[in-house]
């Protein structure tokens, strides 16, 4: 008995000696020894004979990661029953870790095994094998040792929104392969909105217009494959009754008085039967396409909801509802979302605004929210028992932020998912106070948002920090340390970044000068006057310059113009449609930029129909711009008194 303490003993000092690879997300318990697994010719993947398909293509992952990851070949073999030396081991146990389907053990000695009671389980233990890979003088190894781990939430999700800003396949592809690696498991897809429809409806073709980037049906089934085979869920966004101006100018007769309208001006009327058709006609067509469990149908800021307590019809069906305010009202409109939802097999999302506490009749429990904004309102129905989703303003707004330097890592760090923003935060805070929801609240998980960004500058944005958050919801670590964080980070995940296909800062893009050169001050009074332009037009482009101006009297018409022009006749104002006005010094914009009356650093990006304008840092807005961009791009302050410098211009790759 003593000698075999004593054997531990020495067992324990050797691994205290050993260090750890550095694993986003830190995994819940781990312990290195002294020794290496290497990784040369011969490499095997095997997977047990009876194990379901998913393992085999769990497999297939791993063999691919380790190629484009560590650059390390290996072939995948049905299991012999050997177990020679070199093997990865992948091993479905239902007994290892009931009830938790995305546990996992990571065994690394001679061979490696991976074990699990749930495909999802194998999966994230082969994207710790390989996250575990260190290069030595002898080559790529892992360090033997035991990992086991498990996820405190199961909910860890990202939003994209191609709709103000159109995102491409590639784009998205390889974001899903980032997720993958970093055990994020929802992709949540908000595809409709004010400003375009980005899904193809063959039910509601006309609110799909000409000439619109979207995703075919096609496409998106294409998208739910890939993103399966890498443990990622597609859960789709149809965001009504507001949110809906592209809808209601496609069919007016969704309007109460059956016209159309301007951006947060439309709102689907509630009393008419069309209404309910239409969108029970668009969930059964996503229901086709989408095989997640979840639909989200938005219900986020109805502005224009004062309509309803006008409208003969809103106002019949509150009489029949038996109801007197038009909260109340929404509050039936979204019973008869969660009944459109179930009837197609879906559970139903919404955003925390589109609940009101206290106000009878509350909407079905069974409703997720997806809680962005207000601790005050998400905290009371969190109490009233419904499942939360944290998707908080502020630290979570991954592109809402600077482009360089963005929302610092310890902001976000600070951040889990039982704690929100109080008080709530705005857009562009830094400093955020937070606090946590009662302990018998029910937390799903969360994700992180990437709203209204041109796609480069979104990449520019989500990494390190979508990391950051991927740690947050599987380690929910108990206090930041953005120190410690970095130095992992810096230990080879942007390497592994480029490796997956993220561009690094810059990259695929060529300098093109502006007259004057980098660092020149054209002031009004250069040639020509008020206004510089690009000597060659370009079409998707980066455009970075600072810019101050003058005081000007309250109320002149100030700004910087930008024009993407058919080509200016020389000494001549250009013409074209005006893509950027900017707004005057110490003005603050709805976005919360605010230019100062010091030099701005302002960026814009434009790529396909989508142009984006930032204001020292802060995301001003994203326009989906249908005039083609076929001139010079030209800069031009509006009134007395603007000066520019280190004007610079990228052409973003792929275009002329
Ligand atoms: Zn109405």
């Amino acid at each position: 008995m003593m000698l075999c303490l004593g054997a531990v003993g020495v067992l324990i000092m050797v691994t205290v000696a050993a260090a750890s690879p550095s694993l986003i997300p830190l995994p819940s318990s781990s312990r290195h020894e002294r020794g290496w697994f290497r990784l040369g010719p011969g490499l095997r993947i095997v997977v047990a004979a009876g194990a379901p398909a998913r393992a085999a293509e769990i497999a297939d992952v791993l063999r691919e990661g380790l190629f484009e990851l560590a650059g390390v070949g290996a072939v995948v073999e049905p299991d012999q029953g050997r177990r020679p030396e070199g093997t990865i081991s992948l091993s479905l146990d239902a007994g290892a870790f009931p009830g938790e389907p995305e546990a996992y053990r990571l065994k690394v000695g001679r061979s490696a095994k991976i074990i699990a009671s749930d495909p999802r389980g194998l999966l994230w233990g082969a994207q710790t094998f390989i996250q575990s890979i260190e290069p030595t003088a002898a080559g790529p190894a892992v360090r033997r040792g035991t990992v086991t781990d498990r996820p405190h939430r199961s909910w860890r999700g990202l939003m994209l929104d191609p709709v103000r800003s159109f995102l491409d396949l590639d784009f998205i592809r390889r974001t899903i392969r980032v997720m993958s690696a970093y055990k994020l498991n929802v992709l949540h897809l908000h595809l409709i909105d004010d400003e375009a429809w980005r899904f193809e409806s063959k039910a509601w073709p006309k609110c799909n217009r000409p000439g619109e980037p979207l995703y075919t049906q096609a496409d998106l089934r294409g998208l739910v494959t890939f993103a399966e085979r890498y443990g990622v869920e597609i859960v789709p966004e149809f965001d009504v009754p507001g949110h809906s101006m592209t809808a209601v100018n496609a069919y007016p007769e969704l309007d109460c008085e059956r016209r159309t309208r301007a951006m947060n001006e439309a709102i689907l009327c509630a009393g008419r039967a069309f209404t309910r058709e239409f969108i029970d006609r668009l969930v059964a067509e996503a229901a086709e396409v989408f095989p997640s469990a979840f639909i989200h149908l938005g219900a986020d800021e109805p502005y224009a909801i004062k309509r309803w307590a006008e409208c003969p019809d809103c106002r019949a069906r509150m009489a029949r509802e038996g109801v007197t305010s038009v909260d109340a009202l929404y509050h039936v409109f979204l019973r008869n979302l969660d009944g459109i939802a179930k009837s197609h097999g879906k559970r139903l999302i919404v955003w925390n605004d589109a609940i009101h506490p206290g106000v009878e009749p509350m909407p079905p429990r069974d409703i997720l929210v997806d809680a962005w904004f207000n601790l005050a309102v998400v905290a009371p129905l969190a109490a009233s028992g419904y499942v939360i989703l944290n998707s908080s303003q502020g630290p979570l707004y991954l592109t809402s932020f600077g482009l360089g330097e963005g929302l610092p890592l310890a902001a976000v760090l600070a951040w889990n998912a039982t704690r929100f923003p109080d008080p709530p935060a705005e857009m562009g805070d830094r400093a955020l106070k937070y606090q946590s929801l009662a302990p018998q609240a029910k937390v799903l998980g969360g994700h992180a948002s990437a709203w209204a960004t041109e796609q480069s500058l979104v990449e520019r944005r989500l990494y390190p920090r979508l990391l950051a958050v991927a740690d947050d919801l599987w380690s929910e670590r108990k206090a930041s340390d953005a120190v410690e964080f970095e130095k992992r980070y810096r230990a080879g995940h942007e390497e592994r970044l480029r490796r997956l296909g993220v561009p690094d800062d810059g990259e695929g893009t060529s300098e093109t000068p502006f007259p004057g050169g980098p660092g020149a001050v054209l002031a009004p009074g250069a040639t020509p006057p008020g206004w510089i332009a690009t000597v060659r037009a370009c079409r998707d482009f980066r455009l970075a310059f600072e810019w101050r101006a003058s005081p000007s009297p309250e109320g002149a018409h100030t700004g910087v113009l930008i024009r993407c022009a058919p080509g200016p006749d020389k000494g001549a104002a250009p013409e074209g449609l005006p893509i950027v006005a900017a707004p005057p010094p110490g003005r603050v914009m709805s976005s919360g930029a605010r230019p100062s009356d010091g030099w701005n650093r302002c960026e814009v990006a434009a790529r396909g129909p989508v142009v984006s304008l930032t204001i020292n840092g802060i995301l001003a807005w994203s326009i989906v711009d249908p005039a083609p961009r076929a001139g010079l791009i030209v800069l031009k302050g509006m009134g007395p008194g603007h000066e520019f410098r280190n004007v610079r211009l990228w052409r973003l790759g792929g275009s002329k």
